[in-house]
């Protein structure tokens, strides 16, 4: 044993001296500094979340003008004195808008928005113009209280409209200025990053006027046909959604259940497919935090029995709303570990894929629930970089974080795109993808501006560009051969980008 110890601190005596050698040798050989430089940067490149990518020649090509693109558009903005980082995506837009980089993001195939939320996927004004058709579409004019929110819309029958509503139609005849006003309602701006706003008071407020609408099952079928059309327009050709189940209503007095609402976004589907026949949708059943476990259960107990029905639909379960004011993923855990008993009576799995980590602070553990879980994906895993050891046990699982650059910024947990912690992440090697959580409450579409903003804000390249596009098929719920046929898909789909980009700089 004593010879064993001895032994070993002879050894790292020696291992010492060498690397002292080295170190001193670096500082006075050129050749040789230049080499252990070197070898630190690819050792650091190495770890990389893209370091498996290899650009073609013409992707290669493409790299470099982007490069060239950015340094311009950094650089004329300055000329301009305008600045292009630390500044809200708001006050950024229009000179976004008008960027060629963006006419290049928008071209850009997107494989899968992973991240998205119902209710939160389709453009404002869409809402307003499609509702304000239905003679029977009402919009609550007076103070919020605790029924209703000001500027809260609902299809009601003549005789039964509440207090408080007046005709949508009707209102913006007498006043055309509603319109905007009412657009206003239900987006959130967040116009400055210093700001002060009751964030997610004002995030919540939006769902709450859309939600009674959206519950009409006419209004439902459109919503969901134009959110996935809007797919369509930004190149993505997956979708995701967090998916809560609420009953849907008519005019006529009835009601419908889940089987009648999966049947409506099959069909919205279908009829995209018409358009886009490799379009496809999964969705993720969703609960909420502010639920006791109880409820939980209950939603777990549906959420097996849905997916029973549909497994080629439900593919797993998560629970929303703000992590750090709502209950801990730590509260659930008699929720998870009844998990395993309902996989054996059902006979498949629910996979997990949980908001955690979309907060600041080291006091929120939420991240340490996921590497004890049957957890696939991580929605936001914002803390994630203060905890090195589960970075490392992330890694091990090969769980993909969802990263929502633009939310993050929006519902303030990140002024400065250029200090998000998803830079930090990938450059450890956490396999990400982007997504865009709620683009329609954002005032958008899609995914474009999102990856507008890392690319400018993480300095990436190509390759890393590539890699989270892929990463969104490849981590997708999407079952083994329809991910083959979708990964074929979008190298297709690449491949003509690549062209069709660089002939724009011929
Ligand atoms: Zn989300």
């Amino acid at each position: 044993m004593l010879k064993t110890k001895t032994l070993y601190i002879i050894l790292s005596f020696l291992v010492l001296i060498a690397c002292k050698n080295e170190a001193v040798d670096s500082k006075n050989n050129h050749a040789a500094y230049e080499k252990a430089w070197n070898n630190l940067v690819s050792a650091n490149n190495d770890i990389s979340f893209d370091s498996d990518i290899y650009l073609s020649e013409s992707e290669t090509i493409l790299d470099k003008n982007l490069s060239d693109l950015r340094d311009s558009f950094i650089e004329s903005m300055h000329q301009n004195q305008q600045s292009v980082f630390n500044k809200s995506f708001y006050e950024l837009r229009p000179a976004i808008d008008t960027s060629k980089l963006y006419k290049i993001f928008s071209l850009m195939p997107k494989g899968g928005l992973l991240h998205s939320h119902s209710g939160g996927i389709t453009d404002a004004k869409w809402i307003i113009a499609h509702a304000k058709e239905y003679d029977e579409c009402y919009v609550y004019t007076h103070e919020d209280n605790a029924s209703y929110t000001y500027g809260q819309l609902g299809i009601f029958q003549k005789n039964q409209v509440p207090k408080g509503f007046v005709s949508l139609g009707g209102k913006i005849k007498s006043n055309p200025g509603f319109e905007d006003e009412l657009y206003k309602l239900l987006i959130l701006e967040r116009l400055t990053i210093s700001g002060h706003m009751d964030i997610w008071g004002e995030f919540e407020k939006r769902f709450d006027r859309i939600n009674h609408l959206l519950s009409y099952r006419p209004f439902f079928k459109e919503y969901y046909k134009k959110a996935f059309l809007d797919m369509l327009d930004d190149n993505i050709q997956h979708l995701e959604i967090r998916f809560v189940f609420g009953d849907l209503y008519d005019l006529e007095g009835n009601k419908y259940y889940n089987e009648t609402i999966i049947q409506d976004l099959r069909d919205a589907l279908l009829e995209v497919q018409k358009v886009d026949p490799m379009f496809t949708l999964k969705l993720i059943y969703s609960s909420f935090k502010f639920f006791d476990n109880e409820s939980v259960g209950k939603e777990i107990e549906k959420a097996f029995q849905l997916k029973q029905l549909h497994p080629d639909l439900i593919t797993g379960f998560d629970l929303v709303a703000e992590e750090d004011a709502l209950n801990s993923l730590s509260y659930y855990r008699d929720n998870w570990l009844q998990l395993d008993s309902l996989e054996k009576v059902y006979g498949f799995e629910l996979p997990l894929f949980l908001h955690a980590g979309e907060s600041n602070s080291k006091n929120n553990k939420n991240l340490f629930d996921i590497p004890l879980l049957n957890n696939y994906r991580i929605g936001h895993g914002l803390n994630l970089v203060l905890f090195p050891e589960l970075i490392k046990e992330i890694k091990e699982k090969d769980n993909l974080v969802e990263i929502n650059p633009l939310s993050n910024q929006i519902l303030g947990y990140v002024n400065d795109l250029r200090n998000h912690p998803g830079k930090i992440l990938l450059r450890h090697g956490v396999q990400c993808s982007i997504s865009s959580d709620d683009p329609g409450v954002f005032g958008y579409e899609g995914l474009g501006y999102d990856f507008w903003s890392v690319f400018m804000a993480w300095e990436l390249d190509l390759s890393a560009l590539k890699k989270l596009v892929f990463n969104s098929i490849q981590y997708s719920t999407l079952a083994e051969g329809e991910k083959q046929i979708a990964l074929k898909e979008l190298n297709k789909r690449w491949d003509t980008f690549i062209d069709q980009s660089n002939k724009l700089f011929e």
